[in-house]
C-alpha cells in the first residue's frame, strides 16, 4: 500500500533558495481591502457559540488561528433570525444586544493583519425545530422536521433579516459576510427542484429560484455598502437528484457577481447527498476541478475547497490556476500555525487534520464542543496549556513505555512543560496501531500523525528507544522518578470452540503480518477494526499498492460524481448504486441486534457501511458463534443454526489492556500511569489516548 507523502517530497516551491508557497502566501487585493494571504479559514461550528461564557473562548480559538497567519476568518453560521437557526438554541444575530459578544472575536483577531467575516446561515428545512421553512413543504431525509412553505412576505423579511444582521456584523467588527448558499440550506434549497416546486416568481426556472440569492446579496450590499467583503457561497456540486445542470450554476454565479458579491466560495454537496465530501477516505483536493471550471466564466476571486490539508496540495491548486483562494477549515483545529510553519518552510512540522471527523463534526452533531483528535487544545484554548513548570516545582524524570499515539502525545507535551522524558517502544518504529491502521484503505493519512510525531520528538530532543521491550526490572533499575504506561492493548481472546483451528487469523496477523486470506471470509466483530478489516480485503489492490483514495478519477467513478456534468447535480446515480465486481465473498458478524456499523462515527459510519455494500459485503447481526471446523463457522441466527462455508475467520472482537508492567513497577515502589488502551481498552480510539495523554501532561 502506498502512502501519500506529499508534505515531505513535494517539488512546490519548498526549496531553501526561494520563497516558500509563493502562490499560498501571496497577498489578494480586493480593491477596498487586503488580504494577506491565500488561506481562508473556513466556517467552522464549534459549539462555544452556544456555551454560557463561550465567546471569551471562541475568541481565544480565533485568535491564535490569526497569530498563525490565516489570511481570512469564516465564522461558524450564525442565522439572521429565529426561524434560520440550527436548533432551539442556535445563535442568532438579528438584535443590537447581540452585538457586544462578537466584538471579542473581532477585537481578537484584529490584533494581527487577519480579517474576519461572519457566516449568515439560515438552515431552512435542515433547522432541527418545529418552526422551520423552506421554499416548498417538502421534508428533508436527514431531518424529522417538515417544514413549512414560506410566504412571500415571509421571504421578503428573510432578505431584510440578511442585511440587517450584515449591519450588525459591520457594527461588531467584522471585515465581511459570507452568505451561505450551498450545502443544502435554504438559499440553495430554493435553488433547486428538488425542494422548491413553487409556481410563483420564486420558483419555475433558474431566474426565479436564484432571486433569493441575488435579492440578499444585493440586500446586503446596500445595507452595508461598498468596502464590506461579500463572499457567497455557491453550491458549484449539488450531488443530489434534482440539483442545478451546470449552465444553472454558470448563471447564478454570473448574476451573484453582478449583485455585488467580493468573492464566490466554492460549495459541495448537499449534507443529505450520499457522496461522502469530506471524510478521509476522500483523495486530497478531490473537487478542485469544479472551481477551476467555474473560473472561466467569472472574474471575481474564486475560492476552492474540500480536503485541502497540507501547503503542498493548497500551493499546487493555487499555482495551476484552479482558484484564487484556499479553504481549510478542519486543517486549522489540527494546527493554528499551518500558515506560519508553511512560510517558514516548516510544513513537516505541521500538525495534518488526517479528515476523521472523530473529534470536530462528530462532536457537533451531538451537540458536544468541537475539538481535533491530533491536537485536543483546539477550542479549549483556555483550558488546555503546557505551562513551563515554575522553579519550586520538580523537574521529573519520567520513563514513557509505548510509542503510540498515547505515549508519542504525552512525551512531547510533557517536555514541552519542562520535563525529562524518555519513550520507549518495543517494536521498531513509533505510532502504535497507528501503523496498522494508516494500510486500510482510506486512511492513508494516519502516516500523517506518525510523520508529525517523528518530527516533534526530534524537535523536543526526546530520546527515542526502539525495538526496546521494558521489563519492570529494567525500569527499576534505571532511575526513573515516575513511568507512564502506554503500552496499548491485547487483542480479545475468544471461548469459541474450534478458535485453535488453522482457518482463524487475528486482525494483526491479516494487517501487519499479511498473511494469505481465501476467497470467502467471516468477520468475527464488526467494531472500527471489523470494518477496516472487511475494507482491506474488499478493496486494496495489492497488487498495484492502489486505494480508491489514491486515484480521484476511479474514487469519483465509484460514487457517482460525473466530473463532465452531463447529469444535473453532477450526480450519475446508476453508478452510486452500482455494485463493485469483486471475487471475494465477505461476511461481517456481530453478536448485537442492532444496525452492523450503528457505532461507527457519526458522520463517517455511513461511507463506511456505504461502501461495504457496494463491494457485496453482507453484514449480519444477533449472531451467536458456535463452532468453528474445517468445513467453516457455524452460527445461531434467529434460533436457526446455518454453516458459514468460509475459508478464514477473522477475529476483530475487541481488544484488552495491556497492563503487564504495572503491578511489578508499583510493587518496586514506582509511580505509575496509565494512559491509552493500557488504562481504558473498551471503545478505546485515538481521540480519548491523546487527549488523555494532554491532560496528564498538564498536571504531572
Ligand atoms: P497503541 O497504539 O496500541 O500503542 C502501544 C505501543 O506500546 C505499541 O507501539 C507497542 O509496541 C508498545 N509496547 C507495548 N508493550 C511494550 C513494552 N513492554 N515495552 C515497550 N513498548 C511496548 N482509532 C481512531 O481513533 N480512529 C480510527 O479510525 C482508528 N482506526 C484504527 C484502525 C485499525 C486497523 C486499528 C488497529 C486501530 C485503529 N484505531 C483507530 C485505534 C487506535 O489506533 C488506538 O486507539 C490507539 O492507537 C491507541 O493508542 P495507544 O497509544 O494507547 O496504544
Ligand atoms: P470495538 O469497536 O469495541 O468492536 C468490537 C467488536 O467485537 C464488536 O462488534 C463486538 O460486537 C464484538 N465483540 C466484543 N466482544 C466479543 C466476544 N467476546 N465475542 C465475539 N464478539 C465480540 O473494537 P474494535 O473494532 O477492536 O476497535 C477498537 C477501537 O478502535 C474502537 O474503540 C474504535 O473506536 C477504534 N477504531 C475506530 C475506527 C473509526 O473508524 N473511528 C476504526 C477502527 C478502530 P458484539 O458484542 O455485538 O458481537
Ligand atoms: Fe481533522 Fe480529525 Fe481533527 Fe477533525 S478531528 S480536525 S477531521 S484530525
Amino acid at each position: 500500500m502506498t502512502t501519500p507523502n506529499t508534505t515531505n517530497n513535494s517539488s512546490v516551491g519548498t526549496s531553501p533558495e526561494e520563497k516558500p508557497f509563493p502562490h499560498l502566501l501571496a497577498p489578494l487585493d480586493l480593491g477596498f481591502t487586503q488580504l494577506a494571504n491565500r488561506t481562508l479559514m473556513g466556517s467552522m461550528h464549534t459549539g462555544l457559540e452556544e456555551e454560557k461564557g463561550g465567546f471569551a473562548k471562541l475568541a481565544a480559538f480565533y485568535e491564535e488561528r490569526a497569530k498563525g497567519g490565516v489570511g481570512l476568518i469564516v465564522t461558524g453560521g450564525v442565522s439572521p433570525n429565529k426561524r434560520g437557526r440550527v436548533a432551539p438554541f442556535g445563535s442568532e444575530l438579528s438584535h443590537f444586544w447581540h452585538v457586544n459578544k462578537h466584538k471579542q472575536v473581532t477585537e481578537a483577531v484584529h490584533k494581527y493583519p487577519t480579517k474576519i467575516c461572519l457566516q449568515l446561515l439560515h438552515t431552512g428545512r435542515y433547522a432541527y425545530h418545529p418552526f422551520s421553512v423552506a421554499p416548498s413543504k417538502i421534508k428533508s431525509p436527514i431531518n424529522p422536521f417538515t417544514p413549512r412553505a414560506m410566504s412571500v412576505r415571509q421571504i421578503n423579511g428573510t432578505i431584510k433579516d440578511f442585511a440587517h444582521a450584515s449591519y450588525l456584523a459591520a457594527k461588531a467588527g467584522y471585515d465581511g459576510v459570507e452568505i451561505m448558499g450551498s450545502e443544502g440550506y435554504l438559499i440553495n434549497q430554493f435553488a433547486c427542484i428538488r425542494t422548491n416546486q413553487r409556481s410563483d416568481d420564486w420558483g419555475g426556472n433558474i431566474e426565479n429560484r436564484m432571486r433569493l440569492a441575488i435579492e440578499t446579496i444585493k440586500a446586503v450590499r446596500a445595507k452595508v455598502g461598498d468596502k464590506f467583503i461579500i463572499i457567497f457561497r455557491l453550491s458549484m456540486l449539488d450531488l443530489v437528484e434534482g440539483g442545478n445542470s451546470w449552465d444553472e450554476v454558470v448563471t447564478m454565479a454570473k448574476a451573484v457577481e453582478k449583485a455585488g458579491a467580493t468573492l464566490i466560495n466554492t460549495g459541495i454537496g448537499w449534507h443529505e447527498a450520499r457522496v461522502p465530501t469530506i471524510v478521509t477516505s476522500v483523495p486530497r483536493a478531490a473537487f478542485t476541478w469544479v472551481t477551476e471550471r467555474m473560473k472561466k466564466e467569472v472574474s471575481i476571486p474564486l475560492v476552492t475547497t474540500n480536503r485541502i490539508n497540507t501547503p503542498e496540495i493548497a500551493e499546487k491548486v493555487l499555482a495551476s490556476g484552479q482558484a484564487d483562494m484556499v479553504s481549510m477549515a478542519r486543517p486549522f483545529l489540527a494546527d493554528a500555525d499551518f500558515v506560519n510553519k508553511a512560510a517558514e518552510n516548516k510544513s513537516d512540522e505541521i500538525n495534518t487534520c488526517i479528515g476523521c471527523n472523530q473529534a470536530c463534526l462528530d462532536h457537533v452533531f451531538q451537540q458536544k464542543r468541537a475539538s481535533c483528535l491530533v491536537n485536543p487544545r483546539a477550542c479549549y484554548e483556555t483550558e488546555l496549556n503546557f505551562n513551563k513548570l515554575d522553579t519550586a516545582s520538580k523537574r521529573k524524570k519520567l520513563a514513557v513505555i509505548g510509542a503510540g499515539p498515547a505515549g508519542l502525545a504525552f512525551s512531547v507535551y510533557a517536555t514541552e512543560r519542562g520535563h525529562k522524558v524518555e519513550l520507549f517502544d518495543k517494536i521498531s518504529e513509533i505510532g502504535g496501531q497507528f501503523n496498522v491502521a494508516k494500510q486500510i484503505p482510506g486512511k492513508e493519512e494516519f502516516y500523517e500523525t506518525i510523520r508529525y510525531f517523528n518530527k516533534q520528538l526530534a524537535l523536543h530532543n526526546v530520546p527515542v528507544h526502539l525495538n526496546n521491550e521494558q521489563s519492570a526490572e529494567s525500569l527499576l533499575a534505571a532511575g526513573f522518578d515516575e513511568v507512564v504506561l502506554a503500552t496499548g492493548i491485547k487483542p480479545r481472546k475468544l471461548d469459541i470452540e474450534g478458535i485453535d483451528h488453522p482457518k482463524v487469523l487475528s486482525y494483526l496477523q491479516v494487517l501487519r503480518e499479511k498473511v494469505s486470506v481465501g476467497k470467502k471470509v467471516a468477520i468475527i466483530g464488526a467494531g472500527g477494526i471489523g470494518f477496516d478489516v472487511a475494507t482491506f480485503l474488499a478493496e486494496s489492490h495489492v497488487e498495484t499498492g492502489e486505494s480508491l483514495t489514491t486515484n480521484l478519477e476511479a474514487w469519483l467513478k465509484n460514487w457517482g460524481v460525473d466530473k463532465t456534468y452531463q447529469v444535473p447535480g453532477a450526480l450519475n446515480t446508476d453508478k452510486l448504486f452500482e455494485q463493485v465486481a469483486t471475487d471475494r465473498q465477505i461476511t461481517l458478524l456481530q453478536r448485537k441486534t442492532t444496525k452492523v456499523g450503528k457505532g461507527l462515527g457519526k458522520t463517517s459510519g455511513w461511507v463506511h457501511r456505504a461502501s461495504l455494500q457496494k463491494h457485496g459485503v453482507k453484514m449480519l447481526p444477533g449472531v451467536s458463534y458456535k463452532s468453528i471446523t474445517d468445513d467453516g463457522l457455524l452460527i445461531e441466527v434467529d434460533g436457526k443454526e446455518q454453516l458459514l462455508a468460509v475459508d478464514n475467520i477473522i477475529v476483530c472482537a475487541g481488544q484488552e489492556s495491556n497492563r503487564d508492567l504495572q503491578q511489578a513497577l508499583e510493587k518496586g515502589g514506582l509511580n505509575v500511569h496509565l494512559i491509552g488502551g493500557a488504562n481504558v481498552a473498551a471503545e478505546l480510539d485515538a481521540k480519548h489516548a491523546i487527549r488523555q495523554a494532554a491532560e496528564l501532561a498538564m498536571i504531572i
